[in-house]
């Protein structure tokens, strides 16, 4: 069992939890992921590191409120186990010295941002974060994100907190400005890094997204994960989670993480209508 010690709410959707887990915390790196579940029927439930505490055992994580197991994540706090915990899941981030590195987060993708960026810096890259939200009460993070980067910018998509538009529009910006980039990385909406691809193709500059496909086992047993990258399957559990952005087939992933929306919606349905505590204040349907 693996104490959960630290719970905060940033949104009514999205929260951080803190959970004991020595020997993962022992061993994860930036960029890799967990797998957890809740009791001996849960899902598995992938989630990226956020931070990691070697010395008191602990490793952090970010979530969202989006189907059945999150809001079943969310209904525990501080104080409460979980089943089991199994990691570290994943490649590390490709830590390197590039020059000047552009991180872009969409969104909740924003906390996986973070431990990478603090890493590129560390290794002494300069490095610039792109953080985009869709309203100024969802952002998060912000202090942390200033503290690992040189420069941090904010955007909303309705223009309720710093620039208005979307991450890419500050990528674009940037490249316009004439800034130099060596890298960037990426981690968010699927179409949102599908763009920022668009956006640095024609000027080579080298991309690297971390994907989080539907995931089963996470050991590379299922294939449920694949995704094509340079016209090769690859296991986003096992070969990734980041790849050559370059190289993804983004209308495939899209495809991929449509297939069980109906089932994924049935079932919030179902523990809606056994759990409504674990939807206060909700009337009506589940949103997904
Ligand atoms: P969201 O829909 O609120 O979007 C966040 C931001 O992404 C927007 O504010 C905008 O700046 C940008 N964006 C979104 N759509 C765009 C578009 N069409 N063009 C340009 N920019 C666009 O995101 P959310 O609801 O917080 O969801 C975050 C996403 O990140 C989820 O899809 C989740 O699966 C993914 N995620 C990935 C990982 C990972 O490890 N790969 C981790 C956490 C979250």
């Amino acid at each position: 069992m693996h104490k959960i010690i630290r719970k905060e709410r940033f949104t009514n959707d999205i929260s951080l939890m803190e959970v004991e887990a020595p020997f993962v915390a022992r061993k994860i790196k930036p960029g890799q992921f967990i797998v957890l579940r809740l009791h001996e029927n849960g899902e598995r439930i992938p989630l990226t590191m956020f931070e990691c505490n070697p010395e008191t055992g602990t490793v952090a994580f970010v979530f969202m409120k989006v189907g059945k197991s999150t809001y079943e994540l969310d209904t525990l706090g501080e104080g409460d186990s979980i089943l089991d915990i199994i990691g570290p899941m994943g490649k590390p981030a490709k830590i390197d010295t590039y020059g000047t590195v552009v991180c872009v987060g969409g969104g909740v993708g924003t906390p996986e941002v973070l431990p990478v960026a603090d890493a590129l810096r560390k290794a002494g890259n300069e490095v610039i974060i792109i953080a985009g939200y869709r309203t100024k009460n969802l952002v998060i993070l912000e202090d942390d994100l200033r503290a690992c980067c040189d420069e941090l910018k904010i955007c909303t998509d309705d223009g309720s907190y710093c620039t208005k538009g979307f991450t890419t529009t500050l990528l674009q910006e940037l490249i316009d400005s004439k800034q130099s980039i060596d890298l960037v990385h990426t981690v968010g909406p699927v179409i949102m890094m599908k763009l920022v691809c668009d956006i640095t193709r024609p000027h080579g500059i080298k991309t690297l997204v971390s994907l989080n496909p539907i995931m089963l086992d996470a050991t590379g047993m299922c294939g449920s994960c694949r995704v094509n990258v340079g016209g090769q399957m690859q296991l986003a559990c096992v070969d990734g989670p980041e790849f050559d952005g370059h190289e993804v087939d983004f209308d495939d992933l899209m495809n991929r993480l449509n297939m069980f929306k109906k089932e994924e919606q049935e079932a919030l349905e179902r523990y809606k209508k056994a759990h409504p505590e674990a939807f206060p204040g909700e009337k009506g349907e589940g949103k997904i």
